[in-house]
């Protein structure tokens, strides 16, 4: 059985303080069991996070990060430096970046290979846009994104991937994919996973739902069987809506 997985995607929200007291008041009432629970803050506050978090049953992930382990590359971060603030996951290929800053399928492809060599855990993103939807390109963009994701990944690597189902037009719009509608595309990803790797990859890689969950949507979602998880934006920056969206993947 794979064990729920629901991160917290702080976006570019929260000064140190506030980020501080968030991860203080999420850790103090996280279930300590039956689900993993992980937050994402901005870079800055990574290292102070770290110390709030270090001893509860609540994870660090990072937003993003470069393929590079080091050198000239002006406002980038390595995967090194994000295990060296005290982080077990980093979200890559988030629409946000593939679509506000323009990054490909190739870039993200290299961030995973760099991640998991790293040591880092991974939670590749993938959706399609509304358009690509209405055209009925949705797996033709979900498999394109997963596809090139995981060219380089090994298949012992698989257990540290975590992959996030995002339909764009879900994201941040409070427009949410019927359950029906996630566990549909989250199938099609299991049965791609079975592709490229085989059934046991597939049936133990978690995929997370992403897009507008909240408390009063996230026990029907996460109630469907390929749904095992979520990774969760707006609701993230309040630990009761976040606790209360933990709770719904018991
Ligand atoms: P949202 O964001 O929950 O605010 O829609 C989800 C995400 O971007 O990961």
């Amino acid at each position: 059985m794979r064990k729920p997985f629901v991160a917290g995607n702080w976006k570019m929200h929260t000064v140190a303080a506030e980020a501080e007291a968030l991860a203080a008041a999420i850790a103090a009432d996280a279930p300590k069991a039956g689900v993993d629970l992980a937050v994402c803050p901005p870079y800055i506050h990574l290292q102070a996070v770290a110390k709030v978090l270090d001893g509860t049953s609540v994870s660090l992930g990072a937003q993003n990060m470069h393929f590079e382990a080091k050198g000239a590359f002006t406002g980038e971060i390595s995967a090194e430096m994000l295990l060296d603030a005290g982080c077990r996951y980093v979200i890559l290929g988030h629409s946000e970046r593939r679509h506000v800053f323009g990054e490909s399928d190739e870039l993200v492809a290299r961030k995973m290979t760099a991640a998991l060599s790293a040591g880092l855990h991974p939670i590749l993103c993938v959706g399609e846009k509304l358009e690509e939807r209405e055209a009925g390109k949705i797996m033709d963009v979900n498999e394109r994104q997963i596809r090139a994701g995981l060219e380089q990944v090994r298949p012992e690597d698989m257990a540290k991937v975590t992959i996030a189902y995002e339909p764009v037009w879900a994201i941040g719009t409070g427009k949410t994919a019927t359950p029906d509608q996630a566990q549909e595309v989250h199938a099609a990803i299991r049965g791609l996973l079975a592709d490229l790797f085989d059934d046991d990859v597939a049936q133990a890689t978690r995929i997370q739902y992403g897009g507008s969950v909240k408390p009063e949507n996230a026990a029907e979602i996460f109630s469907r069987p390929d749904v095992d998880g979520g990774l969760i934006g707006g609701a993230s920056l309040k630990a009761d809506s976040f606790l209360a969206v933990a709770q719904a993947a018991l």
